[in-house]
This record gives structure tokens, C-alpha cells and sequence, in this order.
């Protein structure tokens, strides 16, 4: 890594730059590309230049940069874009499920495992009983894989504690993985993702254990200020609407911005709740209902509109019946985020490339929307618009250098790395191949 203060990244086919805002409508697709001898500059972990190599030389000659003081990166005529930023994921989990696999194949739901005390529960036993080096050991493995795949920033819920100590732990770890970095981490309290054991089996199990997540876990969250947002899994025989109401209107009312699992696998009111409330997000959507969509498209006019954050990886890996239907959202007007939902149930795949992947053949975004949505659109679902997901002056300086000269291969070479270089606040922290 250069201990020096500038880099200059050149010679890129393409700087894709999303600058410009949160997209949605037709402008999802419009991406900022700078064609042809594209040029990047960073100072002190900021954007300062982005245009031709002479645009940015010259700027840097004004700011009065000295040559020496400056890393040159040459991207070889290859792709540059801003880091990806994963929006949604469940990093910090002890063990693995994969024999949840066969029993799908067997004809068991997902929703079924959990109800017979598996699926989540399962990884809420193993999280509980795991030391805090072990949690740290496991999600530090999985976010250097994120980063290998282009990722510089990711949200972590917690949501496998369902106590409040426990969820505590969890956000004071994902606070830990933060210092230790490079990974931006935006931690989001999920103590509602499940009935937690303790409560299950009473008649009132989910209303009780809802008013132990308000009453008890929440404050505690809020009060430490270890989570930035907080989540719950609105979902037919988890929490219905009104309780998910409850818990987002008073997290909101305690300083927290809300989030939720909306509509996943059945149309709850999920996404109309998400714009009711002002969500930043709403997360999942394949069983979202028309009035849904309209009730998103509905928020999306305002300068802070709830983003459609869709996991395709999860409805791939679960075989849901529907995926998000993501271009009548983009048409209806709503910006449209995609995310890896990496976890260990529905989805083990901490991979943001095979998510653009993804988001274009099961979604049907073009590749520029793909990209839109896992930068600057993924920025917005995080409330980090203003600092993060485009390359433009004054922001982070997050990017990945590819190895492929259009973004349209990015999600073309199924399966493939095509990561080549990431850069986080102007520094090198990743080198894959370099052929
Ligand atoms: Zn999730």
C-alpha cells in the first residue's frame, strides 16, 4: 500500500462515475461514463478529479499536488467504477445450514423450518453459543471475500442475538469489524428477525417477544448508538405490519432510520409501510402487490425516497416463486438497489459481482442499471448518497478497477472474478489477478 497522500488512477476504458444522485425512472440507466482515456484523481482519501487524464493532471497541477506525492494506478484500459456497496446483509452468524438444503428438496418450506424451531433458530443457537473471536474469525473470512469481489462498503444486521444483550454483542462486534477495517460497515439492529426461543410456544409469542424488542432491546441500541438503522422481518407468521409499524415508528422517534424485510415470500403491506413510514428501504419485494408498488412509486418524487433493495441471489437460492418485479418498479419510477443478502440460510454467497449478475438475468436490468443500483443507489438505501457510490469531488475515493474494457461484461462472464484492483479512501486494499 503507498503511504502517499494522491492517487491517479489512468488509462481506464470506461470511469463510470454515478455521479449525480440517487437514480430512478429511465435514469437508473444513465451512469456517467467517461469514455476513452478516463482518469481518476483522490487526495487524502477524496475524490478531486474524475474526466480525461489531462483534465485531472491539470487539476491536480492547481491544487498545487506535487508529482511525488502522487501513487499512479494504471488500469490498463480496463473498466473503473466506484466501490460496490452491498445493502443488505447478515455477516456476523456462527455455522452453516446446508442441510436445509435437502430438505427443501424434500418439499419443506423455508417458513416451515422455522416454524419447527430450524432455519434462523438454528443460527440464533449456534450465534449465542459461539465466543465473540469466533463471530469476529468468521465475518472477518466473509468480508475479504466481499472485498475480493468489489465491495468497499456493506450494511451487517444483527438479528441471530434475539436478546438484548445478545443483539448488543452483535452490533458491538460489527463495531469492531468497522475500526478494524477497510469495509465501510452500517449497522442495522434486526432484534426482530425471528420469535426469539425463549418467547416461542406462548399464545401471544410474536406480540411479546415484539414488546421485548421495543420496550427493552431498542432503548439499549439507541441509547449505546451502535446501530444506525433498525430492520424487521415483516413477513406472514413472523411479524405482521402493525407490529413492524410499531417497532419503526419508534425507532425512528429514538434516532434510528428504519428498514424492513417487505413482502419477501407473500404481499404482507410490507412495501406500503415502508412508504407510510419514510423507510430508507424496503427489502426483498418478490411478492410485492400492485398497491405496493404504487405506494413506493408514491415516495419516490421526495429527496430521500424509499429505495427497492432486491436480493435475487435469496429468491434464486429459496426458489421463490416470483422475483421482485423489477421493471415495473423502475418504470414505476422507484430507485431500485440490489444487494447480496449474504447469510446462511437463504442466501451463502458473499459475491456483489454474482448479485449484478443476477440483477440483470433473473431481474432483467441492464448491466448500467445493475451498476446503478449496487453504487449509487445502494449508497442511497443506506442514507450514505452524500458520501458514498459515485465518483465525484469531494467524496470517498472507493473504486474498483475491473478487468474487462466495457461494463456491459461485468455481469456477462457468469461466475467469473473480474476484480482486479479495489481501492478504498485512496489506497489499494485489494490485488486480484493482474493478467
Ligand atoms: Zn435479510
Amino acid at each position: 500500500m503507498s503511504d502517499r497522500p494522491g492517487l491517479l488512477v489512468h488509462n481506464a476504458a470506461e470511469v463510470v462515475t454515478a455521479s449525480g444522485g440517487v437514480r430512478r425512472g429511465a435514469d437508473q440507466a444513465e451512469i456517467g461514463i467517461v469514455y476513452g482515456d478516463g482518469a481518476v484523481a483522490a487526495y487524502e482519501g477524496r475524490i478531486v478529479a474524475v474526466g480525461s487524464l489531462e483534465e485531472v493532471e491539470r487539476r491536480l497541477g492547481e491544487m498545487g499536488v506535487a508529482a511525488h506525492a502522487v501513487a499512479r494506478l494504471d488500469a490498463r484500459g480496463g473498466v473503473v467504477t466506484p466501490g460496490l456497496i452491498d445493502p443488505h446483509t447478515h455477516l456476523i452468524f456462527a455455522g452453516t445450514r446446508q442441510a436445509e438444503v435437502e430438505l427443501r428438496q424434500r418439499g419443506h418450506g423455508y417458513l416451515d423450518i422455522l416454524a419447527a424451531g430450524g432455519g434462523i433458530l438454528q443460527t440464533v443457537r449456534e450465534t449465542r453459543a459461539a465466543p465473540d473471536e469466533v463471530l469476529l474469525a468468521n465475518a472477518r473470512r466473509w468480508s475479504a471475500e466481499m472485498l475480493s469481489h468489489g465491495v468497499t462498503t456493506v450494511e451487517v444486521k444483527s438479528g441471530y442475538g434475539l436478546s438484548t444483550d445478545e443483539e448488543l454483542r452483535l452490533l458491538r462486534l460489527a463495531g469492531q469489524l468497522a475500526e478494524e477495517g477497510p469495509l465501510d460497515i452500517v449497522p442495522t439492529f434486526l432484534g426482530a428477525h425471528a420469535v426469539a426461543p425463549e418467547f416461542r410456544g406462548r399464545a401471544d409469542a410474536a406480540v411479546a417477544y415484539m414488546a421485548n424488542v421495543i420496550d427493552e432491546q431498542l432503548p439499549r441500541v439507541a441509547e449505546q448508538g451502535i446501530a444506525t438503522s433498525c430492520d424487521v422481518f415483516c413477513e406472514r407468521g413472523v411479524f405482521d405490519v402493525e407490529m413492524s409499524r410499531r417497532l419503526l415508528t419508534r425507532a425512528k422517534e429514538l434516532g434510528l432510520q428504519a428498514r424492513l424485510h417487505a413482502d419477501q415470500l407473500n404481499a404482507t403491506g410490507g412495501a406500503e409501510l415502508a412508504a407510510e413510514i419514510g423507510a430508507l428501504s424496503a427489502d426483498h419485494l418478490g411478492g410485492i402487490s400492485e398497491a405496493g408498488i404504487a405506494a413506493l412509486a408514491g415516495a419516490a418524487g421526495s429527496d430521500r425516497p424509499t429505495v427497492a433493495t432486491l436480493l435475487p441471489i435469496s429468491a434464486f437460492y429459496l426458489d421463490e416463486p416470483h422475483y421482485a418485479p423489477a421493471r415495473t418498479m423502475i418504470e414505476a419510477g422507484i430507485p431500485v438497489a440490489v444487494g447480496t443478502d449474504f447469510n446462511p440460510g437463504s442466501s451463502p454467497a458473499p459475491n456483489a459481482e454474482l448479485a449484478l449478475q443476477f440483477a440483470v438475468h433473473r431481474l432483467r436490468l441492464t448491466a448500467s442499471e445493475a451498476i446503478g443500483a449496487m453504487t449509487i443507489n445502494a449508497a442511497a438505501a443506506l442514507g450514505l448518497e452524500q458520501t458514498h457510490g459515485s465518483l465525484e469531488d469531494g467524496k470517498h475515493a472507493d473504486l474498483v478497477l475491473w478487468e474487462a474494457d466495457s461494463h456491459t461484461l461485468l455481469p456477462y462472464w457468469l461466475g467469473a472474478d473480474l476484480v482486479r484492483t479495489v481501492v478504498k479512501r485512496g489506497h489499494v486494499v485489494y490485488e486480484g489477478r493482474q493478467d
